[in-house]
């Protein structure tokens, strides 16, 4: 399995140290395909204008709907109103939904996204309105702009995809997945077996393979309980 991914970004640069990632290159190999458009060259204004004041006033420039809507159309050949209908074009913003593990897993079935990176105060509005079929967001708090946002789904995405990581079993088992229910992960050790009077647990020494299983599942669970005190526990 392989997704094609359309980065819109007035910084292509940022994405060639991605390019460059051990996971991203295996990804790569296997048929991914990952693309930067400098939408300020398919600009309709002029001296590469890509963004404008505010309306109602305020601090800060807001990218123009006129922009992206030139550069989506240059790069597929179709309004992308009707663009949004076929593929995922997925606008950064921090008040998006949330970037999780589920989103993730759906990310990673698509056989293409195109992602839309804001800077300055960020896209106006309609732009996510009738240009995108979705506004992601990877945390509450606010970067400088989308390009960081965009490789963490990115990276989050293409380690899902067989063969990325090099191991299948560990994309499967990991902090949220179905295998662990949507709990966080167990803890890992390795050698040595006792540090500094930190001992490992004796499970794991022990070579009883449904044990060290259901200590496993224990811990998972215990860490994705809700915390004492909180969310009513
Ligand atoms: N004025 C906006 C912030 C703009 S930040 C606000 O207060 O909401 C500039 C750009 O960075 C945004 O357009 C978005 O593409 C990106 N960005 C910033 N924080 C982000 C986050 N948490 N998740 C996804 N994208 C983010």
């Amino acid at each position: 399995m392989a997704v094609e991914i359309d980065i819109f970004t007035l910084f292509p640069d940022w994405f060639e140290w991605l390019a460059e990632q051990r996971h991203v290159r295996n990804a790569l190999a296997a048929g991914t395909r990952i693309e930067c458009v400098n939408f300020r060259e398919h600009t309709p204004l002029g001296a590469g204008q890509v963004d404008d004041t505010p309306f109602g006033g305020g601090a800060g420039m807001v990218l123009r709907v006129d922009v992206l809507d030139s550069a989506l159309r240059a790069h597929y050949g179709v309004d992308p109103v009707q663009l949004r209908s076929e593929r995922r074009v997925i606008a950064l913003a921090p008040g998006g939904r949330l970037l999780d593990d589920p989103l993730v897993d759906e990310l990673a079935g698509e056989p293409a996204l195109t992602l839309l990176c804001g800077r300055y105060e960020g896209f106006d509005e309609r732009i996510l309105q009738h240009l995108s079929s979705d506004v992601v967001s990877i945390g509450r708090y606010v970067l400088s702009g989308g390009e960081l946002a965009a490789m963490v789904l990115c990276d989050a995405v293409l380690r899902k995809l067989p063969g990325a990581l090099g191991h299948e079993r560990s994309a499967a088992e990991e902090s949220f997945s179905a295998a662990l229910e949507g709990n966080p992960e167990y803890p890992h050790y390795t050698r040595p077996a006792e540090y500094r009077g930190w001992r490992v647990p004796d499970v794991l020494l022990s070579g009883h393979h449904e044990q060290i299983e259901r200590w496993r599942r224990e811990r998972s669970r215990e860490r994705g309980a809700p915390a004492p005190g909180r969310d009513g526990g």
